[in-house]
């Protein structure tokens, strides 16, 4: 995305923070940052910075910055946000401007400041996207997929409209539906390549790999929904650019990780959706706090912890496959990316109701560290690694010349990256925003 019009005007300066930039590097104590026209324009240490005349002056003594997170896969307007069914249901009518510009906030108020829609979209995002581009609109920074390349009678199984997907029968149908996407300027075509269980058709290969072929002719990337580790081989030796789902039925191979590192194919996790189907069955401690409470809302809030929602999870069949798929999940990601293969971040926040935007990225980044790595390496791969996937230059760290996109953190997230929920403000393009919630729990 280019530089947004919507620039904070009035300079800002944080002062004496620890930063974690997102380049990897040890944090930098005692930093001072200036924000002018939306971007980073000095990061000193000591007391050396020229404070410009009418600059906001923020003092975060024992506070941390990170930069801004970055969703490599979400979804805008699948889910109902209107007042009488509030976040509980899917809709095929729920892609409207009130909709999504309600999840885009809710992002941005969790501290997400960019998503990537990754398929679903009607064609009303390339007008949000553009009044975004022109400063008429905020929010998290829109990236999109588009509608998106489905299967007819197939995945994905979500009610979408018609100019919501396409589902093309054959090859050529494919391509056109690519040079479609292509001529809108989306920033990733996605495939869906899952046979859900043996329950539904899946796409021919003939299918994704026209749709491959026709992208990278006209230079776009492309990302697939994937369940199964020889989809994904297949995918990947095809040239894929994302697998964006965890790789779930079985432990990944040599085979699978020597190819990734040979095409620098990215590998986006997504424990949310594995986890999001039967956690709230369990009532963990977090779902008593208002940060939890305030992304679901009043409805699903009561839905999620309702009897009858507990007793339908734990009597679905699919319930124990789910927390295999989540386990076996864990394991891939720590061999994916001990393998050196490049990881992204993604949650599939806002496919299902139960897959809350703004909180769920919260909760993958935990279970990253919980699958193995650092608090660190998952950071890093929620900014500057989704930075580099969404081929998004100005974004992912917090360096000079790049966007002011931050969250300021009362508690380091390299102590316990339980602390990136104690947000204190989030800084998105210069604009000093208050979160939507807090971490405290309910009186
Ligand atoms: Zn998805």
């Amino acid at each position: 995305m280019g530089l947004a019009q919507d620039v904070g005007t009035t300079p800002v300066v944080l002062k004496n923070v620890r930063l974690i930039d997102g380049t990897g590097a040890a944090p930098i104590e005692g930093a001072t940052i200036l924000i002018e026209n939306g971007r980073i324009a000095a990061i000193t240490t000591g007391p050396s910075v020229a404070v410009p005349s009418g600059a906001q002056v923020l003092d975060y003594s024992g506070k941390t910055v990170i930069p801004g997170l970055i969703n490599a896969h979400g979804h805008l307007g699948l889910v109902d946000w209107t007042d009488e069914v509030w976040g509980t249901q899917n809709s095929a009518t729920a892609y409207t401007r009130e909709n999504v510009v309600r999840e885009l906030k809710q992002y941005e108020g969790y501290g997400v400041t960019a998503v990537l829609s990754l398929g679903g979209n009607r064609d009303l995002v390339y007008d949000l996207r553009g009044e975004q581009k022109a400063g008429k609109l905020d929010g998290a920074d829109i990236f999109t997929a588009g509608r998106g390349i489905g299967v007819p009678g197939g995945a994905p199984p979500i009610p979408m409209a018609d100019d919501q997907i396409y589902r093309p029968a054959n090859a050529r149908e494919a391509r056109a539906a690519v040079d479609a996407m292509a001529a809108q300027k989306v920033d990733i075509i996605k495939v869906w390549i899952d046979d859900l269980h043996g329950k539904a058709p899946k796409m021919q290969p003939a299918v994704y790999r026209a749709v491959i072929e026709e992208a990278h002719k006209l230079g776009v990337p492309v990302a697939a929904h994937v369940y199964a580790l020889a989809d994904a081989r297949a995918l990947v030796n095809e040239g894929v650019d994302v697998l964006a789902h965890s790789v779930r039925d079985q432990p990944v191979d040599q085979a699978l990780l020597d190819a990734m590192k040979q095409h620098g194919t990215w590998y986006i996790p997504t424990f949310t959706v594995d986890e999001s189907f039967y956690i709230y069955t369990q009532h963990p401690a977090w779902m008593d706090t208002l940060f939890f409470k305030t992304a679901a809302g009043p409805k699903l809030d009561a839905m999620l912890t309702s009897p009858a929602y507990v007793a339908k999870v734990k009597a679905d069949p699919s319930t124990a496959q789910h927390e295999k798929d989540f386990s076996v999940g864990q394991e891939n990601l720590k061999r994916v990316f001990d393998a050196g293969v490049r990881v992204g971040f993604g949650t599939d926040s806002g496919a299902f109701p139960w897959r809350i935007p703004g909180f769920a990225e919260h909760r993958e980044l935990e279970l990253m560290v919980s699958a193995g790595l650092t608090p660190m390496q998952a950071l890093v791969c929620a900014t500057r690694n989704n930075a580099e996937l969404l081929r998004a230059t100005d974004l992912g760290t917090l360096q000079v010349g790049k966007r002011a996109n931050l969250v300021v953190l009362d508690g380091n997230p390299l102590d316990a990256i339980a602390n990136v929920d104690k947000m204190v403000s989030i800084i998105h393009d210069g604009r000093v925003i208050k979160p939507l919630a807090t971490t405290a729990m309910l009186p």
